[in-house]
């Protein structure tokens, strides 16, 4: 366990914003789990869970909250297989990988597995523990209908492992169904159809692709900014009330899809998550002018806001 005083949270996020936090507290092997109570105490402040950062949206300033990056699994070369199972007559393998093991670094051994479920979670950044809590998807396919089981460590049990009905999910939601104030995720068993290394990659090549030409892909920005409303693309809703290339400081919606918050690094002006957020208030009061749809952030805000 490495604990940091202070640490600058914007340069661990992609659409790098974000002020500093009171620790950071760098957990690399579950046994460091012991330890937290201790740790969190001396640090104080609201702890948060930090994967890859790719979906975060983080107040300037000095925050009270104590960050928790668990990197398991975050070097390892590839998940651990566990065996196989057959269900509607697919035959599937079922593997074990840490929470801290990067998708991307995930798909592309799927790809050489031919192990068929996340292709469409290809050019999606983030964390192995990232995408359970987002329940990420993208292209039909989403994280928690593949999830066997997970370890976590909560503050009322420390580490122990939920089975399907420990957990809720649903369009960018999850969440244990036992009372806890937070929860780390730590592992994860999934299982993936058997199909050919060739298949997969070729979807996975398709969907990246479509990606590619109708999102900003390579710029700064942390994915959708808000969560489709049920039927509807917020894209679209934002686009005709004119959010398309809106500008504040170094922030903008893309012209590219409307629904992507980037940061102009390179503009000369600080980015600033306070005109981030007028932005994103903006384009919530012109939605609900002119459609009467009431907007649902997708990033999640630090310190997080009741909801
Ligand atoms: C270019 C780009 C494209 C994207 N495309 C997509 C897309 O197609 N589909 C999609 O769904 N998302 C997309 N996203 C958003 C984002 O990548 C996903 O939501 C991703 O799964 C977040 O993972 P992360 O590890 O970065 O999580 P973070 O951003 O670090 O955290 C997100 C949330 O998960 C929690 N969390 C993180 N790790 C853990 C853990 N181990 N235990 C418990 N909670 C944890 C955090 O506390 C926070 O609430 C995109 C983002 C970018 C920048």
């Amino acid at each position: 366990m490495i604990i940091t005083p202070r640490p600058a949270l914007a340069p661990l996020t992609t659409l790098r914003l974000g002020g500093y936090a009171l620790a950071e507290i760098r957990l690399d092997r579950p046994e460091d789990c012991g330890r937290l109570p201790e740790a969190l105490a001396a640090a104080g402040g609201l702890p948060c869970v930090l994967g890859g950062g790719s979906n975060l949206l983080i107040h300037d300033g000095a925050l009270p909250i104590t960050v928790l990056r668990p990197l398991f699994g975050a070097k390892d070369a590839e998940p651990e297989v566990l065996g196989e199972e057959e269900s509607d007559g697919i035959r599937r393998v079922l593997f074990r990988a840490g929470a801290g093991m990067p998708m991307p670094r995930l798909l592309a051994w799927c790809a050489k597995k031919g192990l068929s479920g996340l292709e469409g979670l290809i050019g999606v950044p983030g964390r192995l523990g990232g995408a359970v809590a987002m329940n990420a998807g993208a292209y039909g396919c989403s994280t928690a209908p593949l999830l066997r089981s997970l370890s976590v460590y909560t503050p009322e049990k420390g580490l122990h492992t939920l089975l399907p009905e420990g957990w809720s999910a649903r369009y960018r939601h999850f969440s244990l169904t036992e009372p806890c104030a937070w929860y780390m995720s730590v592992s994860a068993v999934l299982s993936l159809a058997v199909d050919t290394p060739e298949a997969v990659h070729g979807r996975m090549r398709e969907n990246f692709l479509h990606k590619k030409a109708g999102q900003p892909v390579h710029e700064h920005t942390a994915g959708c900014v808000f969560q489709n409303p049920e039927g509807q693309s917020a894209g679209r809703l934002l686009d005709a009330a004119g959010m398309k290339g809106k500008r504040r400081g170094a922030l903008y919606f893309s012209p590219m899809h409307a629904n992507f918050l980037v940061h102009d690094t390179r503009c000369g002006v600080p980015g600033l998550c306070s005109d981030a957020l007028m932005l994103i208030a903006e384009a919530k009061r012109a939605v609900s002018d002119m459609f009467g749809v009431a907007l649902q952030l997708e990033v999640k805000e630090w310190p997080p806001c009741p909801s």
